[in-house]
């Protein structure tokens, strides 16, 4: 029987948890022996009752905790070689010869080293007596998997690290708090976020919360005196009408010429050349602690699954595997190559070489650095020499998807920025027919980062009739050259309206681009819509309070979120809290599924179970509804458990934007532009949505998104999510794991 042994190293991040509990279930799923080496390479070191045999139920119930439950640590020994000598040993007593290693790039480094010094230390062990030769064979090589638990975000290889979406909540809350006292005083804010030598977290905190200034290791201010430019960037925008200055700091800043910039410099030159009053804020250890946000614990229970299935197929063999993640789909790269460009964009920034570290960090990084300037700007560029001034026209249609003022603030900001008029149209298509049309300028989106709702107004109205007469007056009246439609299903809809009537009304013949914002997650042409990161979340918060108010008595809750007939968010805050059922539209309800559920709860119950949770997606069926499921239950379980109802309604369209919507909202709008200023003007000009599809922004013309809709379900046809269902089943109940695909 395969034995794989699992640990957690280095420095903590919020969801390596659930990491944990994804190895340790799916390894049990698929046939392992299942081992917890505790406080990391120490107890490795340590050996005796530092690695444990884990069973099912050990890893339950720590999906939502924050910390490790198996411990990380620190450990020198294991940098020597007689202290991974000792570890070889501890692990050939237990037989263990899979390992997989979750920390940063220090814990990594030293699995990699391991890995290749493996077959040496079992010679070695074998030569002083330690292990028998028989014992040394049947495990001659040692296969490593690596997930990356880091708040700093910080490894080449993967798009993003387990703790870095927790890490990006925690400072966006304190920095969202910290504007609106800032506000209050006219004040300026230095604040220091972590990240050692990666400007990730104080990149992505600047675009979420709308910071004026941001400082990151990659790429210095290219002036050697980049305070004057800060601080008339920073007087600029007071003057234009900005109440408060926030700057943000990566821990690891530096200039041009490689000198720390602290954040105590930056206040201090606030202070000499502005005469502001200016307060350092260093959040520390704030950003490692709390409960894991939805998105890493889903990252983490997808990447445990990933590597075990890895170690169990047989794929890795020969070198260390890291398991990443772009887009949205799982990847699997050398550990050896991932780390050696980490190493090099460590030392490009150490020598001051900032061209080759932006390029080492990717597209999305540089895309976003390159937003963010735009979007500190306290007034816009004057326009380049021959740039044609476009009007581009911003609406939000359907219902409200937190993230939608984030979206109009990027296209409006960058649409200026790049010479044009940008109008919002309030009240979506109903405003749209009564002219409720304005133009907008730089500070009428201001401190609409974080804002959930829409400012301009939206609704679900769908044009008909005499609608689309006004609308093409209106369109023609302001001269709208180009559409920006930010909206969900009904705004696609819309959008679709007006295209095929453009041989009817010629002034629909303008390009138009749908952007999907809808909690729902239910668009065409789109991964992820902004908005569902955000209800993901209350969903996540909502059933973790739920879970706790159950502690004393024995109940099953029947938890209903909104979705209509989509089970995106139902499927992912399953997996997210952990449920041990879930109801969706696209799998159908059968009487017969009920009542085995039903069996399969008294039992749990008989056997001490002290509470059930099940998410039903609201339109998951339209006879059995949540009532039906809570009698039902309530019936049959009899003195063994109480069932209650949970629906989660309108909480989950509310709230302001969780920093990966206030980001994706940002890159989509920033993309949506430069889409619209290539199509105007053009004799054929192109109508589309955009979306992320494979891990890249791709716009699909309406004619195919047509193609893709399922209109009767109001969903796309094809959905990538449901090829998660078996991971869902399988980390609730052990039953159903197929491949991760
Ligand atoms: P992180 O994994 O968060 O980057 P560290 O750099 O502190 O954190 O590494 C955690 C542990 O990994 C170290 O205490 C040590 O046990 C091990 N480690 C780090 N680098 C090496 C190395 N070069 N060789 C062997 N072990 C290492």
């Amino acid at each position: 029987m395969k034995k794989i042994g699992v640990l957690t190293s280095g420095g903590d991040a919020l969801g390596m948890d659930a990491a944990v509990r994804a190895v340790v279930r799916a390894g049990i799923a698929a046939g392992a022996e299942m081992y917890a080496i505790y406080e990391g390479y120490q107890g490795m070191v340590d050996g005796n009752g530092m690695i444990r045999r884990m069973v099912w139920g050990d890893v339950g119930g720590i999906l939502y905790k924050g910390g490790t439950v198996i411990g990380t640590a620190r450990c020198d020994d294991f940098r020597q070689r007689h202290g991974r000598l000792r570890a070889a040993q501890n692990l050939l007593n237990h037989g263990i010869d899979s390992l997989v290693v979750i920390g940063g790039d220090g814990s990594l480094t030293g699995a990699n080293l391991f890995r290749q010094e493996w077959g040496s230390l079992l010679d070695e062990l074998v030569y002083n007596d330690q292990i028998p030769y028989d014992v040394a064979e049947a495990h001659r090589t040692l296969t490593v998997v690596g997930l990356v638990g880091s708040i700093d975000n910080d490894m080449w290889g993967t798009d993003i690290s387990i703790g870095a979406d927790t890490a990006l909540h925690r400072i966006t809350d304190a920095v969202d708090a910290i504007s609106s006292t800032a506000a209050s005083h006219q004040r300026s804010f230095v604040v220091e976020v972590m990240g050692r030598r990666c400007g990730y977290l104080a990149l992505m905190s600047a675009i979420a919360t709308g910071a004026d200034w941001v400082l990151i290791p990659e790429s210095p201010p290219n002036l050697d005196a980049w305070e004057n430019k800060m601080c008339s960037v920073l007087k600029n925008g007071r003057e234009n009408g900005r109440r408060d200055s926030i700057v943000i700091v990566a821990e690891g800043a530096q200039d041009r010429h490689g000198n720390a910039i602290s954040c105590n410099y930056v206040k201090q030159v606030l202070e000499e050349r502005l005469q502001e009053d200016a307060r350092v804020t260093i959040l520390g250890h704030v950003q490692r602690g709390g409960s894991p946000s939805a998105f890493d614990r889903n990252l983490s229970t997808l990447m445990g699954t990933a590597a075990v299935d890895a170690i169990m197929s047989g794929q890795v063999t020969g070198e260390a595997t890291l398991i990443g993640l772009k887009g949205n789909k799982i990847t699997h790269a050398s550990l050896e190559e991932c780390l050696a460009k980490t190493k090099e964009i460590g030392e490009a920034i150490k020598s001051c070489d900032y061209g080759r570290a932006m390029e080492l960090r990717g597209r999305g990084f540089q895309e976003a650095f390159q937003t963010v300037r735009t979007l500190v700007r306290a007034i816009p560029h004057d326009p380049a020499p021959g740039q044609k001034q476009r009007r581009i026209a911003v609406i939000n249609s359907g219902a409200p998807a937190p993230g939608m003022n984030t979206a109009v603030r990027a296209a409006v900001r960058l649409g200026l920025d790049k010479g044009h008029k940008l109008f919002g149209i309030s009240n979506g298509f109903s405003g749209f027919a009564e002219g409720e049309i304005q133009e907008l300028n730089w500070m009428s989106v201001n401190g609409w980062a974080y804002l959930g709702g829409s400012e301009l107004g939206t609704n679900r109205h769908i044009p008909a009739n005499s609608d689309f007469y006004k609308i093409a007056r209106n369109i023609e009246e302001h001269n709208i050259e180009g559409l920006l439609i930010i909206g969900g299903w009904s705004a696609y809809v819309a959008a679709l309206e007006l295209y095929q009537r453009r041989d009817n009304y010629p002034a629909f013949n303008l390009p138009i681009v749908c952007f999907p914002a809808t909690i729902d997650n239910d668009l065409p042409g789109a991964e992820l819509s902004v908005g569902a990161d955000t209800a993901l979340n209350s969903i996540v918060d909502s059933v973790d309070k739920i879970k706790q108010s159950a502690v004393a008595s024995r109940r099953v809750f029947v938890v209903e979120v909104m979705g209509e007939r989509c089970g995106y968010l139902a499927l992912m805050g399953a997996l997210g809290t952990g449920a041990e059922r879930v109801y969706l539209h696209e799998e159908g309800m059968r009487l017969t599924d009920l009542a085995k559920d039903v069996e399969s709860l008294v039992d749990g119950f008989k056997s001490g179970k002290r509470l059930g949770v099940i998410i039903r997606s609201e339109g998951a069926n339209d006879t059995y509804t949540t009532d039906f499921m809570c009698t039902l239950l309530e019936e049959e379980g009899g003195d063994y458990f109480t069932a209650r109802k949970a629906v989660l309604g309108h909480m989950q369209q509310g709230g302001n934007p969780t920093p990966f919507d206030r980001i994706l909202a940002t890159r989509l709008a920033t993309n949506c532009i430069t889409y619209l200023e290539e199509e105007i003007g053009k004799s054929e000009q192109v109508s589309a949505c955009i979306g992320l599809q494979n891990g890249a922004f791709k716009f699909t013309e309406f004619h195919d998104m047509a193609r893709l809709m399922d209109m009767e379900n109001r969903r796309p046809k094809q959905q990538w999510w449901l090829t998660l269902r078996p991971i869902a089943r399988m980390m609730a109940n052990g039953r159903s794991h197929e491949k991760l695909v």
